[in-house]
């Protein structure tokens, strides 16, 4: 598959574009590959060194923007905390309670998030019109039945394993809850459909479009690894410095992001971006808005 790394001249305009592009961006001439057996009909190609691009900002950008605010708000906070009189012993424990509070979590996330958004929007340039186009296609609706499909198997595998006496939560989940009772509104936008958008955008048209240009069953396993091993929070940062999560409790729930990434990769494969994106949002909304009500029920 390494022609998929070269570029293509169109026969109709001459103009040079990414050899994995169905049509010719400049003039829309067929590229001239068999419509029914074309691997990227579906999908919406952005040239492999954007690609490799927005993924990257998918897997570090989002940490990176996080460590930044961290740091930020700590200082502040520190600040803060010594102009109010804080010394010593009490100062610390202040700060420990503001580093564990929803507060600490939400302006993260949401700082973290919203950039991480803004840079993809910017870096796509037209190719946001591009994926947005793919909604037109009546098979959007697809996702819809592929984010309910997900939803169920999450919920069956949580009763397989609390059998075996596990719970349902990892390091990921508990720190999304906090932030989900901290502020449940910006939480629908932020991690029902912000999130999803960025996600999509990195590991479907960033990582899989990428490695599918090598090779297909490669492309669906390693893409679905990644993105399972990222939604654990095996290595995290503390006030005490780096730390690891191995614990069993951490990785029992892999299988659901496993089946999550298979899965929307086979939305964004078969169906094209707006599918895939749909069955991601329908996925998130239904965890985020559950989680809310279960919150006031307990309350
Ligand atoms: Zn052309």
């Amino acid at each position: 598959m390494k022609e998929y790394f070269k570029r293509q001249q169109c026969d109709k305009c001459g103009k040079e574009h990414d050899s994995a592009l169905t049509e010719c961006p400049n003039c829309g001439a067929p590229s001239g590959r068999d419509p029914l057996t074309d691997p990227f009909k579906n999908m919406t190609p952005l040239g492999y060194k954007r690609e490799i691009l927005f993924f990257a900002i998918g897997l570090f950008g989002i940490q990176l923007i996080a460590a930044i605010v961290q740091i930020i708000a700590l200082t502040i906070a520190k600040e803060g905390y010594i102009i109010a009189g804080f010394t010593g012993a009490s100062l610390s424990a202040a700060m420990q309670e503001f580093t564990n509070s929803g507060l600490y979590y939400t302006i993260v996330e949401v700082f973290a998030y919203l950039t991480c958004f803004l840079i993809i929007i910017a870096l796509l340039d037209s190719d946001f019109w591009r994926l947005m186009r793919r909604f037109k296609d009546k098979r959007v609706l697809l996702g819809l039945a592929i984010g309910v499909g997900n939803i169920l198997f999450a919920i069956l595998y949580i009763r397989l394993i609390s059998l075996g006496g596990f719970g349902s939560s990892n390091d990921n989940q508990d720190a999304l809850n906090k932030i989900i009772k901290e502020a449940p509104l910006l939480s629908v936008i932020i991690f029902g459909l912000v999130g999803p958008f960025c996600e999509e955008v990195a590991y479907r048209v960033g990582l899989f479009g990428f490695l599918k240009r090598i090779n297909t069953w490669f492309a669906y396993g390693v893409s679905a690894l990644i993105f399972g091993l990222i939604h654990m929070q095996l290595i995290g940062v503390s006030s005490n410095g780096i730390y690891f999560n191995f614990s069993v409790q951490n990785l029992i729930t892999l299988p659901i992001y496993l089946v999550g990434g298979i899965s929307l990769s086979l939305a964004y494969d078969k169906f094209g971006f707006g599918a895939a994106l749909l069955a991601h949002m329908t996925n998130n909304l239904y965890n985020v808005i559950a989680t809310i009500i279960a919150n006031n029920i307990n309350a």
